[in-house]
């Protein structure tokens, strides 16, 4: 499903304005109308039970495959119809849910998209898009989180086997269902361990010997399926080297940027869910024989979040955009996941607040939300690196 069965956009056959002109067209709008109609049907009514399983289950993952929403452009104009889905991912309230879709169509699939050969597109793509094998992204270690120099994992070449690859990944979402891992490891052992010279991203098949997963459940995102994933002596085939060997800091660069970008398009969806679930409640919700809103404190409290949201989610469109052009820089893919992730947290500590005691109950959205929203500020880079990158480009940008 794309906006391109009407017209494909950004391309000029549908040159008609959308609600968020510049960036989207009328035939987005109708995408959006239809992703919305897809994830009420296929989502709404299952997420509280995902949430409790701790992950998506199989015929989920084939519904949403089925209705084309695991298999839209992550680059080019196309990528637009991306940023809606994004959104509307984001606007169901369910962070883990959305980070599991997010990680497998978008995080995980990108490196084999972006840099992968036609064999190893032609080998895992189609079966991502038709959600029938599920993508996990195996980078993050104990010791290499936000800074990646730490990486342990080992990828040694074993002759004509390809490579044996051993280490410990942690906080892997999907981890436990995912049928293929993208990997980071160290391929040259005797590269200097300062940075990631020497470091090469690998396919490794969930069913080879020698992967073991187990769950380490966080507090939030229940439906992420965050897991630890060990592998010990995994004989890896050559042909799973994804681009040239010991070149992964130059494709990190060019996939984390997307990876900021689809976090940041997730988390403005998230928060436009908190603002609204906000909103209505103090416009209803009355304290002393009168809406919570008629409170100063408490309307201008919402305003700020409204007029914070209008922002970022412009500044997101406008991201996509360059994206969709192939002109997206890191400092804008930072900015947008810095403050929309913080925007996210933000607006669940107002929610819980305004909400009162009800906003902690157990299995209530509002404490989904707030339990959510810290996780949207470390994955994907913490909300300090996405100041250090910042700052790293305010000299070259001018500011
Ligand atoms: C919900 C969730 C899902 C995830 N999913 C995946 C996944 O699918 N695959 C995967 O590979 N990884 C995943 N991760 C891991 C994630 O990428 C890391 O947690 C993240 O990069 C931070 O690393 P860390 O947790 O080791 O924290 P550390 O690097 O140890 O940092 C700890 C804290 O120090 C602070 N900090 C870090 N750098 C700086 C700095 N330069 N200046 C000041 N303060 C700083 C930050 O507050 C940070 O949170 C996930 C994490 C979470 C929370």
């Amino acid at each position: 499903m794309t906006a391109g069965e009407a017209a494909a956009p950004g391309t000029g056959a549908d040159p008609v304005p959308g609600a968020d002109a510049p960036y989207l067209t009328a035939a987005q709008d109708r995408l959006r109308e239809r992703v919305r109609g897809v994830l009420a049907r296929a989502v709404l009514p299952h997420a509280d039970r995902w949430e409790e399983l701790r992950h998506v289950p199989a015929e989920a993952w084939r519904t949403l495959g089925d209705a084309g929403l695991l298999g839209l452009p992550l680059t080019g104009p196309g990528f637009l119809d991306s940023a809606v889905l994004l959104e509307e991912l984001g606007r169901t309230g369910y962070a883990g849910v959305r980070a599991a879709v997010g990680v497998h169509a978008y995080m995980a699939a990108s490196y084999l998209e972006l840099f992968g050969t036609p064999r190893q597109r032609a080998a895992y793509l189609p079966a991502v898009r038709r959600g029938e094998r599920v993508a996990a992204l195996a980078i993050s270690e104990e010791g290499a989180g936000s800074d990646l120099r730490g990486l342990s994992t080992r990828a040694v070449a074993d002759g004509p086997c390809g490579y044996r690859v051993t280490g410990r990944k942690c906080h892997v979402a999907n981890g436990s269902r995912a049928g293929f891992y993208v990997t980071l490891a160290r391929t040259r052992q005797d590269a200097p361990r300062r940075g990631l010279a020497g470091a090469s991203l690998l396919v490794v098949d969930a069913d080879l010997p020698g992967v073991t997963r187990r769950p380490r459940p966080l507090a939030g995102w229940h439906a992420a399926d965050v897991c630890e994933v060990e592998f010990d002596d995994v004989p890896v085939p050559a042909d799973r080297l994804i681009g040239k060997p010991d070149r992964a800091l130059v494709y990190l660069m060019r996939a984390l940027d997307l990876e900021r970008l689809a976090a940041g398009l997730l988390a403005v969806g998230g928060a436009a869910y908190c603002v609204g679930l906000l909103d209505r409640f103090v416009r209803t919700h009355r304290v002393r024989d009168a809406p919570l809103g008629a409170q100063q404190a408490v309307r201008h409290r919402v305003a700020d979040l409204t007029a914070e949201l209008d922002l970022v989610r412009h500044y997101g469109l406008r991201a996509a955009w360059l994206h969709g052009g192939g002109r997206l820089d890191t400092a804008t893919a930072s900015v947008l996941k810095l403050r929309s992730t913080e925007l996210a947290v933000a607006a669940a500590q107002a929610c819980v607040r305004f909400h009162g005691a009800r906003g902690l109950l157990e299995g209530s959205a509002v404490a989904r939300l707030y339990r959510d929203a810290a996780a949207g500020t470390i994955a994907g880079g913490a909300s300090e690196l996405m100041r250090e990158l910042i700052y790293e480009s305010t000299g070259e940008r001018g500011v």
